[in-house]
Formats: C-alpha cells, sequence, structure tokens
C-alpha cells in the first residue's frame, strides 16, 4: 500500500444490503486544480465523494472508508446493474480533464494508482473486466479518466484487462459492446470502449479492429 492520509468527506452512506464490492471505477477530477477538487469532494453541499484521491505527485488520501457507499459514479450502468456505488471502489486522479487543460498522468501519480490498485483487488473480488473508467458506465455523460489514461501498463501490472484482437465482424459490435458491459441503452458506448481500449482513434464509428478487439476482451474476461 502507498502511504495513506485520511481526509474524510461527509459524503457517503450505506451500501445497499448484500452489495459485494466487486468494480473498481476510475475517475479524473476534472478541475482547476487539487485543492479545489478537494474542496468538492468534501462539500455537502456537493453531494459528491469518491474513496480515495491521488494528486499528481502520488500522494494518496482517504475520504471515505472502503466499507461505505461513496457517491463517485452517478447514473450509470455496467453488466446489468445501475447502482454502480453500492459495489464499487472509486478512486480520484487529479487531472484538470478535458475542460480546463487535460495533461498526462505523472509517473508518481500512476505508482501510487498501481499500488493502491492492487491492494483494493486484494482485498475485494474485483474482476479484471469491472476495473472501469467513469466514462465506460456513463459513457453518454462523462469522459473520464479520458484517452491519456494509461490502461496498457495498467493491465500489465494485473489490475484491468488490455486486449488483444482477436476474429469478428464489425456488424458484430453492438453485441459484443453489450457483452462486455456497456450499457445497451447508451448513445456513445462505442466511443467510450475506444477512449479505454483504443485511444489512437475515437471517432464512435464502427470498424473491423474495433470489433477484434472487443472480441479480444472477451475472451480474455
Ligand atoms: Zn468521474
Amino acid at each position: 500500500m502507498p502511504d495513506i492520509t485520511d481526509h474524510p468527506s461527509p459524503n457517503h452512506g450505506e451500501r445497499a444490503e448484500g452489495s459485494a464490492v466487486d468494480m473498481l471505477v476510475l475517475h479524473y477530477t476534472g478541475m482547476q486544480d487539487g485543492a479545489s477538487a478537494l474542496a468538492r469532494l468534501c462539500d455537502p453541499a456537493a453531494q459528491v465523494s469518491a474513496h480515495y484521491m491521488i494528486d499528481e505527485g502520488g500522494a494518496v488520501l482517504r475520504l471515505v472508508p472502503e466499507t461505505r457507499r461513496a457517491w463517485h459514479a452517478g447514473v450509470a450502468y455496467w453488466r446489468g446493474h445501475s447502482d454502480v456505488n453500492s459495489r464499487s471502489i472509486g478512486i480520484e486522479l487529479v487531472n484538470r480533464g478535458h475542460e480546463y487543460g487535460y495533461d498526462p498522468f505523472p509517473r508518481p501519480q500512476m505508482t501510487a494508482l498501481t499500488e493502491l490498485a492492487s491492494a483494493i483487488i486484494s482485498r475485494h473480488p474485483i474482476p479484471a473486466r469491472n476495473v472501469v473508467g467513469h466514462s465506460d458506465i456513463a459513457p453518454d455523460r462523462k469522459m473520464d479518466p479520458g484517452e491519456l489514461f494509461d490502461w496498457e501498463s495498467l493491465a500489465a501490472t494485473g489490475i484491468g484487462i488490455w486486449p488483444q484482437a482477436v476474429a469478428a465482424e464489425t456488424a458484430d459490435i453492438p453485441r459484443l459492446l453489450m457483452q462486455f458491459g456497456y450499457d445497451p441503452q447508451a448513445d456513445t458506448a462505442l466511443a467510450a470502449f475506444q477512449r479505454h481500449f483504443r485511444p489512437a482513434r475515437i471517432d464512435g464509428r464502427p470498424d473491423a479492429e474495433s470489433a477484434r478487439l472487443l472480441a479480444g476482451l472477451l475472451a480474455a474476461a
């Protein structure tokens, strides 16, 4: 585990009865700086929070105990479940995001995330396909942590999946997206998939490579 400093947020509740933690959701803060984000995540009026926040230098704050339901996902969907907050741990990475000046995630921040996420996965039965970005579970509303987030390196440390292409038809994309976990009602699920798993081209258009990578995800899951 990295060094963790407690900085309690009042924004949490009970997890729904019977909900085991089986998802890890990654976010960026999307604000001008870490201090503003921390203030918002601890403001009772804002009604938002996450379990952890990691700054650019790799300092980790615990805002909400893992036993509690933090308020980070909002209206969301993954693999048939909509109360994502009840079954997930949420981590906020300090980054200004697409709105205020999106920067690559610095190495110390990624190192701290890797250590923290490994510890979380050792405590909870979180399958690799349930390590997701906010954009995966709320594609029509959210872009975080975004295409600069290095999911491939994270997967190489055993956290999440990075796909190898296998045979599939472009026409199968809607079915494959749904099978992997995306909301069948979302208009932008394919773009969200590309933002996470094929960041070199995020156009939301069906293509053969997207189909093959999606099939590869399902083969690995
Ligand atoms: Zn988010």
